[in-house]
């Protein structure tokens, strides 16, 4: 088969690779129909998680048929038409227990396209598969399901619950990337009064507005005093921070009101400057985290339903055999508009 293979910070390749066979009891071996990409796999690119060895097959959200399963899996057939989350959970553990299955201490957690051959190629092997694929219902396509693998679970779990959005709050999502963009999305399922993006594109101000932001500003247009005139001076109830860097995570803190939520979403490539000496007497609740995926049943039924509309997600498509191209297009964003790039089979 055909996959894309890390060769090193700074090289990849669409390369000839054997087929993954099963490996253990609860393996799958699934024919990926759809995939994408994800930044996640532009900061392994540029060697920013070592964890990630030379030869690796890439990618971690997906959509395919099960072709093969071990013995004790008992929830997936051949033929079942799946999802693959991004998160593996072994499902026993005292972390899988609590649906903290990011923490998996059996070996599961973020695995996939990480430390073992991820979903960038023609099949993948899925280790526990009773809890790490989901069946798709026939009203969900390929291209919405896609968007569970990862950006939604992860910006409604750590960015919305985290922030515990409640109906009537002011919210603001600082970077309006698929992150950013889910987070908006999910939020308006709490019935938030105004939601503020902020983000220095301006095709990703546009693309807020089409979310749902109510108001999307660029950070020069000075987003803490706007966020004050709308709130009494107080500041927003909840803070989303989706970009990963110092600054912006700091601006959340910034904008935020006496008792208010940030919710830090980011992956941050180095320590942050946290003014607790600030924090303290404002009753300022922080929280981050990877994400679980344990809501990705929840957000399957709202897709199904047609209560989330995914559709402005994927702004370019290819065949599967294109991979380098699209991975052009996806790094190329500022220039191309790319949001979600999705490859298929088909
Ligand atoms: P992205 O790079 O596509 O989007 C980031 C957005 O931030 C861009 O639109 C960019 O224009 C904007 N931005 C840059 N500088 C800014 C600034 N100063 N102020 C406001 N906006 C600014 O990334 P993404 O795929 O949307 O992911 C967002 C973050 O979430 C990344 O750090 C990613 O690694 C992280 N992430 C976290 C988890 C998790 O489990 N916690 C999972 C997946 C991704
Ligand atoms: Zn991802």
């Amino acid at each position: 088969m055909k996959a894309l293979v890390f060769h090193g910070p700074g090289k990849r390749s669409w390369d000839e690779v054997p087929d993954p066979k099963l490996q253990d009891p609860g393996d799958a071996v699934i024919r990926v129909d759809a995939v994408t990409i994800c930044g996640t796999d532009l900061h392994i690119l540029k060697g920013d998680v070592p964890a990630v060895e030379p030869g690796r097959i890439l990618g971690h959200e997906a959509v395919g048929t099960v072709q093969e399963v071990g013995p004790s899996v008992t929830t997936v057939r051949p033929g079942d038409r799946v999802l693959i989350s991004c998160i593996t959970a072994c499902g026993r553990c005292r972390f899988c227990r609590e649906s903290a299955y990011g923490q998996c201490l059996g070996g599961g957690g973020w695995i996939l396209g990480h430390r073992i051959d991820g979903v960038q190629a023609g099949y993948v092997r899925v280790p526990f598969a009773d809890t790490s694929v989901h069946p798709l219902p026939q009203e969900v396509g390929d291209e919405a399901a896609l968007m569970l693998a990862d950006i939604l679970p992860t910006a409604y779990e750590v960015g919305v619950l985290g922030g515990r959005v409640t109906p009537g709050d002011v919210v603001a999502v600082v970077g309006a990337g698929p992150i950013g963009l889910a987070a908006i999305l999910t939020a308006r399922l709490f019935a938030p009064s105004r939601i503020i993006a902020i983000d220095p594109s301006g095709a990703r101000r546009e693309a807020a507005r089409r979310q749902g932001a109510h108001i999307a500003l660029a950070p020069g247009e000075n987003p803490e005093g706007r966020v004050r005139e709308l709130t009494e001076g107080l500041g927003a109830d909840v803070a989303i921070e989706a970009v990963g860097l110092p600054g912006t995570f700091e601006l959340c803190t910034r904008l935020i009101r006496p008792g208010g939520r940030v919710a830090n979403v980011g992956v941050h490539g180095g320590p942050a400057t946290l003014h607790l000496e600030e924090l303290w007497i404002r009753n300022v609740t922080l929280t981050t985290g990877l994400v679980d995926t344990h809501s990705t049943p929840t957000l399957l039924r709202m897709l199904a339903a047609g209560q989330l509309d995914v559709s402005g997600f994927t702004t370019h498509r290819f065949p599967l055999g294109r991979m380098e191209e699209a991975y052009e297009v996806f790094e190329q964003a500022s220039k191309t508009g790319a949001l979600k790039v999705a490859l298929s089979r088909t």
